[in-house]
């Protein structure tokens, strides 16, 4: 495994903030709790409090159309968890039950 000297470290950051925009006086700063993405034992009636709240928020936020154009820029794979641009965090599915295997015998 190897470790990133100061400059390195420093290189690395650079390149990540590169493509994350300024979006000053973002109403979100400081309220992460609310932003965060839905964990699977949360209780229904507060994941949809806090999300609905975060995305209250959302909508009072004047980054919001740089935010949203942000988002929409990056791949899916790449997209911020949680509420984000006044998009609610979906409800992730627990593991749930295993799925049946097909029988393929004939
Ligand atoms: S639109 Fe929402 S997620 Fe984006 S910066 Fe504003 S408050 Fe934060």
């Amino acid at each position: 495994m190897s470790r990133l000297d100061a400059d390195g470290t420093f290189q690395l950051l650079a390149r990540v903030l590169a493509d994350t925009p300024r979006l000053d006086g973002a109403a979100c700063a400081g309220r992460g709790d609310l932003f965060d993405p839905i964990e699977p034992d949360e209780a229904p009636d507060d994941a949809e409090y806090r999300t609905t709240a975060a995305a209250r928020l959302c909508r009072t936020c004047p980054a919001l159309v740089d935010c949203a154009q942000w988002v929409d820029s990056l791949p899916a794979a790449r997209r911020p968890a949680g509420t984000i641009a006044g998009r609610r965090a979906p409800r992730t599915r627990g593991p749930g039950r295993p799925k049946k295997k097909e029988n393929t015998a004939a």
